[in-house]
């Protein structure tokens, strides 16, 4: 398996901004990321009415933009639902898919978040699949059986080629905006669990990027991203603002796999 992975770390605003204040964090964040080594990659995940300014603004930087859920429908009567050619429509290129807060709150399934994976897909978008587990599941010893539910959906529902272009997010439901962070090694344990996984689906698959979540700082970023397993991050709070966003971008380049 290549130890050359290069490192991707994309925000998530989650339901965060307004017109004036994302202005500035996004040209901040382009001018930031502009300085980046080759091999970090970058991006930003906006609510749905700021992709038009996500598009106008990053248009030529280096960050690529996207949408924090999509529909698994590709139109039709379904009210309040953004369907992923849509979201294509504004030069989106990732599509967060089965983030926690959705499947809590919006009881989302393994079997739906695969239909959004693949409207994502077939509308050329690369879906992040976000896979963790909760406290009292890790506390059950069900961690695995959990997650590996979570992904397996999602690739039963995609062909190899199609598998081979998706990102996986591994976020502990626990760590998500709590200033818990999983200890490195147990983040890596489990990123080593869904490298497996990945690999069982195809040689090819095994390389996607496996990207963690879960108050990932400036502070302990680095540590967590120089974890074999670990290709980068899915981050909330820190990546509103530009300063800490771009010192865990600074993070990915520093260590190499
Ligand atoms: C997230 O919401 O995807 C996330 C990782 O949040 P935070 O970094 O705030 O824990």
């Amino acid at each position: 398996m290549s130890r050359e992975r290069a490192k991707l770390v994309v925000g998530n605003w989650k339901m965060h901004g307004r017109i004036g204040e994302n202005a500035t964090l996004l040209i901040e964040v382009a001018a930031g990321a502009s300085a980046l080594q080759k091999g970090v990659s970058v991006g930003v995940c906006v609510p749905c009415p700021y992709l038009a300014q996500s598009q106008a603004l990053l248009s030529g930087s280096v960050v690529r933009w996207g949408i924090q859920d999509v529909s698994a429908h590709t139109g039709g009567a379904f009210t309040g639902e953004v369907a992923a050619e849509m979201a294509a429509d504004f030069g989106v290129t990732y599509a967060i898919v089965g983030h926690s807060e959705r499947r809590a709150y919006h009881r989302e399934s393994p079997e739906l978040v695969a239909s959004k994976a693949q409207r994502a897909i077939e509308a050329g978008l690369t879906p992040i699949v976000c896979v963790g587990e909760t406290l009292e599941e890790r506390e059950a010893g069900t961690t695995e059986r959990i997650i590996g539910t979570q992904l397996e959906a999602v690739l039963q529902a995609l062909t190899e080629e199609q598998a081979a272009g998706i990102v996986v997010a591994y976020e502990p439901v626990w760590a998500i905006g709590t200033g818990k962070t999983a200890r490195p090694g147990q983040a890596q344990d489990v990123h080593a669990f869904l490298r497996h996984k990945l690999l069982e689906k195809g040689a090819t698959v095994a390389n996607v990027p496996l990207l963690y979540g879960g108050s990932v700082k400036p502070e302990n970023a680095e540590e967590l991203f120089g974890q074999k397993d670990i290709d980068g991050g899915l981050i909330g709070g820190a990546s509103l603002k530009s300063k800490d966003f771009l010192a865990i971008c600074r993070a990915a380049q520093t260590v190499t796999h």
